[in-house]
Order: C-alpha cells, then structure tokens, then sequence
C-alpha cells in the first residue's frame, strides 16, 4: 500500500491554500504592487550585453559582493551591520522562520497584512499570532500587541511599514515601544519604502534585535527576485547558515547591480507614481459608493458596497485588481489597486465608474 498525501504531509500543510495568482494577459494589471514602468532603452541595452558575457556555465559569486556594496550604498545601509540576501524578501521571511521554528515558537504579527508571514509560518510549523488592527482607521493597537507579546513571548515579529494590503504606517513610537519591549528579534518590512520616505533602517544599530527589510520588486525590479534584510551580525550570520548556496543568481546580481547605480531613474519612476497616487485618490474619493483609505504605498485599498461583484464586473472590462473581500473581517467590501501609469489608473476609474 503506497502512502497518500494525507498520510505523509503535515497537517497545515495539507489545509493551505496555495498563493493564488491569477492569468493576466490581456488585462490592465493593477493586482500586484508592480512598477508600470520599464527600464529606459539604453539601461535595457547595457544589461542585456551584461547577460550576453555573464559566465553562466559558473556559480555566482556566492557572496554576491559586487551587488552588496551596491546595496549598502545606494540604500544607504549603516556601516556595522551585516547583510542577508534572499531570492525576493520572501525568502529572507522563509529563512527567519526556519531559524527561529523551535517546538513551541511563536511568530507574530498583525491582521490584516502580508499574508506571506503567516503563509510561512505555517510551512516551518511555528504558531502564528495575528494581533487585529483597529476597525477605524487600521491603525496598530499597542495595547493589545504589548499584551500578545507578553503572553506569547514570540521569538519573530513582523510588521510592514508602510502595511500591506492596508497602506498605511504604522505609528513610529509605537513601533519603537515594541521593539524595546520584544524579548526576541523585530522585523520592519519596508518592501514600500521607496513610497513613504519613512525608514527604521537608521536604527538598526541602536537595537540589536532589529531587523531591516527590503525588496527590489516594488520598486520596479520585481522579476529579478531580490530581497535583503539587514541588521546586527550576530544574528545575521546565524542565519545566513540557513540560506541556501548561490540563492541569488548570476543574471539578478548583474542587472540589479547595474541597475541600482543609476538609482535616479528608479528614483524618478517612484517619485511619478506618488504623484499619481494623489490622483488615484482623488479619482477613488470623488465617486459615490466608494471609500479610498489614505495610502502610504504604490496601491490603494478602498472598500464597496458589493465587492465581489465590482471586481468581476472590472476583469470583464479587462482589469485586474486584488478582492480582498472574505480574507479578513476588516477587510470586508474591500479592493485594492495598484498605482499604474496615468492612462492604465484612468482606465480604471472608468472601467470602476461603469462597474459600481
Ligand atoms: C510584496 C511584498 C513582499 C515580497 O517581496 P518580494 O521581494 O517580491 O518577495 C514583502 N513584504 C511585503 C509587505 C510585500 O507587500
């Protein structure tokens, strides 16, 4: 008798649903925080001669030193700290979770927000705690996250910062009481940063049990597939036993290093998509049956009266966004729009108008 699934695969693993992402083609796709903008001809020329003579019959550079002093400088890492690099920051979440999944380890987090945090939580068998934001505004209830954290002693912490599928940030000092009273490691995901000119990365050498994290993708590199976490040493390089050899491939560490040194166009691209967001905004605000929550990030949340129905009405009207409608009860009647180009957002408050 050969086993089944059933038999072999672990309990939450079985009860997961996969990350769902949806065939695009053919449609105005606002459903994933990407940048709409490509690379200007002549970058997109110089990395395609790049990829034309990278020794792809070799290893990459394991340490990917070249694209790390890259990093640190056009990110503006402090001096001090170690970096982690990982295949997209959803890796360095998977890597965290595995170091951490002692029996009885607890991560923790809010609700709503990323839901790869939890996703993860539950491959490498640790308990997650998902503290609710407040109804009103989702702002972050230090209260109750005070009081989690005492009663669970998570061993991980992750907050968003600006949160996800949310928007907003979270209020700094509140963040700051946290980590103070965290007894293990605190995560700020900044993977939008790039949108809110706000940033924990200056800290990271005052509180060792602060972690930084960051992405490409959002801002305008998301097939590369590189994220980065950075913080103290000593428990970076514990986790860097975890990460798996050459993780970051050849081609990724010569475009994003290439890329990232003309950091001004991907500046430039950030800075034309908040000014487009304010837009988006007022486009949301000024239709009937629609409430738009203040955004910090490259997308939008706002809520509807009938939002299953609107966002299929939107993809026969050949647009993509994200239902968020049934994955939280905060959530409830909510969609959220990724900032496009001015011609992809007006077509969507058009498509929107036609769909409410
Ligand atoms: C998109 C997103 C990520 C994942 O980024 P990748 O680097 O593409 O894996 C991480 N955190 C948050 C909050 C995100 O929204």
């Amino acid at each position: 008798m050969k086993a089944k699934p059933q038999d072999l695969l672990r309990e939450e693993i079985l009860a997961l649903q996969a990350y769902h992402v949806p065939e695009a083609s053919g449609f105005v796709k606002l459903d994933a925080m990407e940048n709409p903008y490509p690379l200007p001809p002549p970058l997109r020329a110089r990395v395609a001669q790049l990829a034309a003579n990278a020794p792809v019959n070799r290893y990459p550079d394991a340490g990917a030193a070249l694209l790390k002093a890259r990093l640190r400088q056009t990110m503006k890492i402090p001096d001090g700290t170690d970096l982690l690099l990982g295949n997209g920051s959803d890796e360095i979440i998977q890597i965290l979770a595995m170091g951490i999944a002692r029996p009885g380890a607890v991560i923790l987090g809010v609700d709503p927000s990323f839901v790869m945090f939890r996703m993860i939580a539950a491959f490498v068998g640790v308990r997650f705690v998902g503290v609710p934001l407040r109804a009103s505004d989702f702002g972050l209830d230090l209260e109750a996250v005070l009081r989690a954290i005492s009663e669970h002693r998570p061993a991980l912490i992750f907050l968003a910062y600006p949160n996800n599928p949310t928007g907003n940030l979270f209020d700094r000092d509140a963040l700051t009481r946290i980590i103070e009273t965290a007894p293990g490691l605190v995560v700020i995901d900044e993977a939008y940063h790039a949108f809110a000119a706000e940033s924990f990365l200056p800290l990271v050498t005052a509180h060792e049990n602060l972690l930084v994290m960051r992405t490409v993708s959002k801002l305008g590199l998301a097939g590369l597939r590189l994220g980065f976490a950075t913080g103290s040493a000593r428990w970076l390089q514990q986790f860097d036993k975890l990460r798996l050899p050459y993780n970051v491939n050849v081609l990724t560490q010569l475009t994003a290093e290439t890329v990232l040194a003309e950091q001004e166009i991907l500046a430039d691209q950030a800075s034309a998509i908040r000014d487009e967001r304010g837009s988006l905004f007022e486009g949301l605000d000024a239709l009937r049956g629609v409430t738009a929550f203040p955004s910090r990030a490259n997308f939008i949340l706002f809520r509807v009266n009938d939002a299953t129905g609107v966002f299929e009405r939107l993809k026969q009207r050949k647009v993509l966004i994200k239902n968020l409608h049934g994955t939280h009860p905060l959530l409830a009647g909510c969609l959220r729009v990724t900032v496009g180009t001015p011609q992809e957002n007006r077509t969507f408050l058009s498509a929107l108008s036609d769909s409410l």
